[in-house]
């Protein structure tokens, strides 16, 4: 079982969307990645699903 997957998160920056490398094995997780258009840290709450799917909600940190 493939425990990466790549997801698609949209920077709620500047809207650009970029792919993260989620490891799926520790389960729900944060994670702080720059994006790599503007370099803005985005905050992602990251939940992984019984099924191995993974979902993803980003934030800002400045609001
Ligand atoms: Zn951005």
């Amino acid at each position: 079982m493939n425990t990466e997957q790549t997801v698609v998160v949209l920077c709620p920056y500047c809207a650009q969307s970029f792919e993260v490398l989620v490891d799926c094995s520790i389960g729900d997780q944060e994670l702080i990645e720059d994006c790599e258009v503007c370099n803005r840290p985005v905050t992602m709450a990251i939940t992984v699903s019984d099924d191995g799917s993974v979902s993803v909600a980003t934030k800002s940190e400045d609001v």
